[in-house]
């Protein structure tokens, strides 16, 4: 069986921070993304934090991730020590979450496993993609994911761009990383 994922997104205009007198703050858009699971909440209440960002730039791409954090971004601070696993195989896509601390935040009746189909799964991203741009085009502010409560100017300036500049941005930055990560790994 394959679930069907939407997701439900939250929006509220926030204050960016000064942090020193050169930067005068500046107000942007926070988005709230939360996963729906053929409609239904994954969590049964608030309190963490879905990462969407991560998600987006990981793609149908194998990963280990925090799908969910901290409201301020450390999945430890909410008692998150292992990463989720996302498994892509040639049809598939599963998301695989540690009974600790999961267990405990899941709504009832939600396995920790959770199986969409490839074509799917990517129709979904996409999807989301779309509402994002649609909504910072919309509002004429940056738009930034949660977890971000501490921004400052130089987030803005980024975040100021089309989503899809924004996200590609980003999937250059994680593949940069990723190949560093494996140079290090080679020596
Ligand atoms: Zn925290």
């Amino acid at each position: 069986m394959t679930a069907k994922l939407t997701f439900e997104l939250t929006e509220s205009f926030e204050e960016a921070l000064s942090f020193d007198e050169a930067t005068t703050g500046g107000r942007y858009l926070r988005v709230e993304v939360s996963p729906l699971i053929d409609g239904c909440p994954l969590l049964a209440s608030g309190g963490l934090v879905f990462d969407a960002l991560s998600v987006l730039v990981s793609g149908a791409t194998s990963a280990e991730l925090d799908l969910y954090t901290c409201s301020c971004g450390v999945a430890g601070c909410a008692g998150i020590f292992e990463d989720c696993q996302c498994l892509v195989t040639e049809d598939s896509v599963n998301w695989r979450f540690p009974e600790e601390p999961f267990a405990k935040w899941f709504a009832p009746g939600m396995p920790l496993e959770i199986h969409f189909s490839l074509p799917g799964y990517v129709a979904a991203l996409a999807r989301l993609e779309g509402d994002l741009e649609a909504r910072r085009a919309a509002c004429g502010a940056p738009l930034l994911l949660a977890p971000c409560e501490l921004v400052d100017e130089r987030d803005l300036t980024e975040a100021a761009v089309p989503f899809h500049d924004f996200l590609q941005a980003k999937q250059a930055q994680h593949a940069e990383w990723l190949s560093a990560l494996a140079e290090a790994d080679e020596t």
